[in-house]
């Protein structure tokens, strides 16, 4: 480890103790070890606890199951049996990481359903988060990060602020990116050993149903020391302006959601009250500005798409 990247991380990190405890919160399997690998095995050497909160089993994942299975046609049996297989595959990469079976708590949502688990109108996901969270009291939370492009990492990341809101002793929040670009500067980096990083490899190679396609590039993200920008647990000023500006041919098939701890909204684009300022700034009259914060904001198409991937995503206003 270099000089420079222990002085980073013993300035932005707690020291690891028995008293540390990590809860990894992973949309789909194989997040965990690509984003953590190296922390899981730092906070356990210390002596810390890790637990996985695993959304979904990742069983909505066709290319790869076409592939393996040779088959074309994928009926909701056939997801089911991958999502057991990938559930499988993290067993066996937590095994390499040393942790126990118990420590995966495994939700079972739909995979690529976290956003419509986060936009229910009682706000369940969010109550299952915060239970889950209570139940394991822990000291670190990584989670992926809101300006992730897969939509089930961009929900997750809401999911967790939103069931944190208003606690009075937050835990640390560190957000790791996986698809986007991550930020050039102002993240703590975890460096490795050879050996942690050997064992990280292992651990990504039992998740033989992604590397069967995605090798290549499941390994060039697990090699990267990893990355995380500490999300503040300081309430921002609230605001109502959005950040995006789609052009008006767009409008008739984009949808507009807010989510926040008093609940979500979703509206098409016309039909949001939108005002434009001066500037050409769209705002959300509907939120006061004393409403709680933290509160969030979504942009997306309003018509299926081949393509899995955020285009705007999420914004916290
Ligand atoms: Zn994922």
């Amino acid at each position: 480890m270099s000089a420079a990247a222990v002085q980073t991380r013993e300035r932005e990190l707690p020291i690891f103790s028995t008293q540390t405890r990590l809860l990894v919160v992973a949309p789909h399997p194989d997040d965990e070890t690509i984003a953590t690998g190296l922390l899981i095995q730092q906070v356990q050497a210390a002596g810390g606890e890790v637990q996985i909160l695993l959304l979904t089993a990742g069983d909505n994942n066709p290319w790869p199951q076409r592939w393996m299975e040779r088959r074309v046609w994928i009926r909701g049996t056939d997801r089911q049996r991958w999502g057991r297989r990938r559930h499988a595959e993290i067993l066996q990469a937590l095994q390499l990481l040393e942790l126990p079976r118990s420590a995966l708590q495994a939700l079972g949502w739909p995979d690529m359903g976290v956003t419509e688990c986060l936009l229910q109108p009682e706000n369940t996901g969010v109550s299952t988060l915060a239970a889950a969270i209570r139940q394991f009291r822990p000291s670190l939370i990584a989670m992926p990060s809101l300006d992730d492009r897969h939509p089930d990492h961009g929900a997750a990341h809401v999911l967790v602020r939103l069931a944190l809101a208003g606690q009075a002793a937050p835990p640390q929040l560190l957000a790791y990116l996986i698809h986007g670009h991550a930020p050039d500067g102002g993240f703590i980096e975890v460096r490795g050993s050879s050996h942690e990083q050997a064992i990280k490899l292992t651990a990504l190679a039992a998740h033989h149903s992604q590397m069967a396609l995605s090798g290549n590039r499941m390994r060039h993200l697990a090699a990267r020391p990893e990355r995380y920008v500490e999300v503040s647990s300081i309430p921002k000023e609230p605001s109502s302006a959005l950040p995006w500006q789609p052009s008006a041919w767009l409008h008739p098939w984009l949808r507009l959601s807010v989510a926040s701890a008093a609940g979500v909204q979703s509206w098409r684009w016309k039909d949001a009250r939108l005002q434009r300022d001066g500037l050409g700034i769209y705002h959300l009259p509907t939120l006061a500005a004393g409403d709680a914060t933290p509160r969030f904001a979504k942009l997306a198409w309003d018509l299926p798409s081949p393509w899995i991937f955020d285009y705007w995503g999420w914004c916290e206003l």
